[in-house]
C-alpha cells in the first residue's frame, strides 16, 4: 500500500492548486471532491438515493447534482446536510479505499476538505499537509474561482475548523500567501521529503523511523 499523505485546508487556501502541481511532479492524487462530483453526475450511484431523499428540485436540467440548490438547502438546516453526507461518505470512502488499494504509486496525495472535522480516514492518512492563507485571501480566492458570494463562502468558512486549530493538527503546512511559483517551490520540496518517507516505508519502517518533520 502507498504511504498516504492527507491534504487537507479551507476553502479557496489552495488544495486544488497544491494537488494540481504535485500531480505535474508525478504524484498520484486521490480527490475525494473529485469523486463526489463523479457520484453526483447525471448517473452517477449517488443521484438515485438524493433523489429520493431531496426530490427533483436538487437535480439540475442535465439530470446531475443542482450544486447551487443543494448548498442552500444543506446550509439552511444541518439535518439536510447530515442526510446528504450519510448518502454520499459511504460512497465516497468506498470509491477512496477501492482505489488506494490499487494503487502502485510509492505515495499518494489524498485530497480531504473537511479530513480534520471529520475524522475519516485515519487508518490509511500517515502525515496530515494542511494548505494555508490567511481568511480574507481565502474568501478572496473562493468568490473570484466559482462566483460564490463572500456569505456563501463565510458561512462553509463556519463549518470548517479555525485556521489555528487546523494549524496546531498539521505535520506539515505549506503557506500559500504568495504566488503559484511559491507554491510550487514548496510542493516540490514536500514532494521529494514524501518519496524518501515512502522510501523508508518501503524498507520496513513506519513514521516513527522518520525523525522529527521539517
Ligand atoms: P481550494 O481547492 O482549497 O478551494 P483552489 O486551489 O481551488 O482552492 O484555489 C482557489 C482559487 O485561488 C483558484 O482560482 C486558484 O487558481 C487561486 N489560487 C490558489 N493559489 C494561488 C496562488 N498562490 N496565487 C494566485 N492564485 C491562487
Amino acid at each position: 500500500m502507498p504511504y498516504c499523505i492527507g491534504l487537507t485546508g479551507g476553502i479557496g487556501s489552495g488544495k486544488s492548486s497544491a494537488a494540481t502541481i504535485f500531480s505535474e511532479l508525478g504524484t498520484e492524487i486521490i480527490d475525494t471532491d473529485e469523486i463526489s462530483h463523479a457520484l453526483t453526475q447525471a448517473g452517477g450511484e449517488a443521484m438515485p438515493s438524493i433523489v429520493a431523499a431531496f426530490g427533483p428540485e436538487v437535480v439540475a436540467d442535465d439530470g446531475s447534482l443542482d450544486r447551487a440548490a443543494m448548498r442552500k438547502l444543506v446550509f439552511s438546516n444541518p439535518e439536510h446536510r447530515r442526510r446528504l453526507e450519510g448518502i454520499l461518505h459511504p460512497l465516497i470512502g468506498k470509491e477512496t479505499r477501492s482505489r488506494f488499494s490499487r494503487s502502485e504509486a510509492p505515495y499518494v496525495i489524498l485530497v480531504v476538505p473537511l479530513l480534520l472535522e471529520a475524522g475519516g480516514y485515519r487508518d490509511l492518512v500517515r502525515r496530515t499537509l494542511v494548505i494555508d492563507c490567511d481568511e480574507s485571501q481565502q474568501i478572496r480566492r473562493a468568490t473570484q474561482r466559482n462566483g460564490l458570494s463572500e456569505a456563501t463562502v463565510k458561512a462553509v468558512m463556519t463549518a470548517q475548523l479555525p485556521r489555528q486549530q487546523r494549524l496546531s493538527l498539521a505535520d506539515d503546512i505549506i503557506r500559500n500567501d504568495g504566488d503559484i511559483a511559491e507554491l510550487r517551490e514548496q510542493v516540490i520540496a514536500l514532494h521529494q521529503q514524501y518519496q524518501s518517507y515512502s522510501e523508508i516505508k518501503a524498507g520496513g519502517g513506519d513514521k516513527s523511523d522518520l525523525g522529527s518533520p521539517v
